[in-house]
């Protein structure tokens, strides 16, 4: 059973209090909601995000998924922005901004979508805004704070699965059979901005264009809310982030 099977495996009995808490997940809140997972490279955004996506049946926008699909469409803009993902570089605004435009016109985000890896710079957090008023949704922020010695730490077990994208994590959560994709079978990769030299300068970008949406957060009075994710395991992290919503 995977871990979001076993998550919803525990919403099935009557009696059970997760489910009293599930309802009040869905429902806290009288307008649908943007979760936005907001933290350092290796903070667990993607982890969390396709655990909150399979709790609350939102869709799940990873901007990182999005370019690297565009990137394997092998055309001249994939091959740019391949070169700055390489490097540890952020893709320009305008590129990024259009895409969650589209992402979120499309009716599956009506009732809320979980955001990961958006907005990574002042004006992208400017933009989410003005975007999430348009659409009627309102903006819950989840800081995942880590320390950049365990970034570096957590990154350098990191594999993905090239096919599904499935993410593991050799210290935390291991495949089943080492090297190998529990869902499909295919072989894990390390993602080439994986690599430490790399994860670096990510962490040098992050400092000094992305940690300054914190404060930026802070001064709009929209609903933010700060996790520890050194938590022990992803399920206790999730844990934190449902006490956040349902304190709202
Ligand atoms: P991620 O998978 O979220 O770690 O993103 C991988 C890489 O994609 C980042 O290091 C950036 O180069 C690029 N990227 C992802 N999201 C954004 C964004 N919101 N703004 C600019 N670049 C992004």
């Amino acid at each position: 059973m995977g871990r979001s099977d076993r998550i919803l495996s525990t919403l099935n009995t009557e009696a059970d209090p997760e489910i009293r808490l599930h309802e009040q997940l869905q429902t806290a809140g009288s307008q649908p909601r943007a979760i936005v997972l907001f933290g350092p490279p290796g903070s667990g955004k993607g982890t969390q995000a396709k655990m909150l996506r399979d709790l609350l049946g939102i869709p799940h926008i990873s901007t990182g998924d999005m370019l690297r699909e565009r990137i394997a469409s092998n055309d001249a803009l994939g091959a740019e922005l391949r070169g700055l993902m390489k490097s540890g570089n952020l893709v320009p605004d305008e590129t990024v901004n259009r895409l969650v435009e589209e992402r979120l016109l499309r009716p599956d985000c009506k009732n809320g979508v979980i955001l990961d890896g958006y907005p990574r710079t002042l004006a992208q957090a400017s933009i989410l805004e003005s975007m999430l008023d348009r659409f009627g949704l309102t903006q819950l922020v989840i800081y995942l704070k880590l320390d950049y010695t365990k970034v570096i730490r957590r990154i350098a077990g990191r594999r993905q699965c090239p096919r599904c994208g499935a993410l593991y994590n050799l210290a935390v959560t291991p495949p089943k059979t080492s090297g190998i994709c529990d869902r499909d079978g295919e072989t894990l990769v390390i993602r080439e901005d994986d690599r430490e030299d790399v994860v670096r300068e990510r962490l040098d970008t992050y400092e000094r264009q992305t940690r300054p949406v914190l404060d930026y957060f802070a001064a709009s009075g929209r609903r933010f809310c700060e996790v520890d994710s050194a938590e022990a395991s992803a399920e206790q992290v999730l844990a934190k982030i449902r006490g956040c919503m349902v304190t709202e």
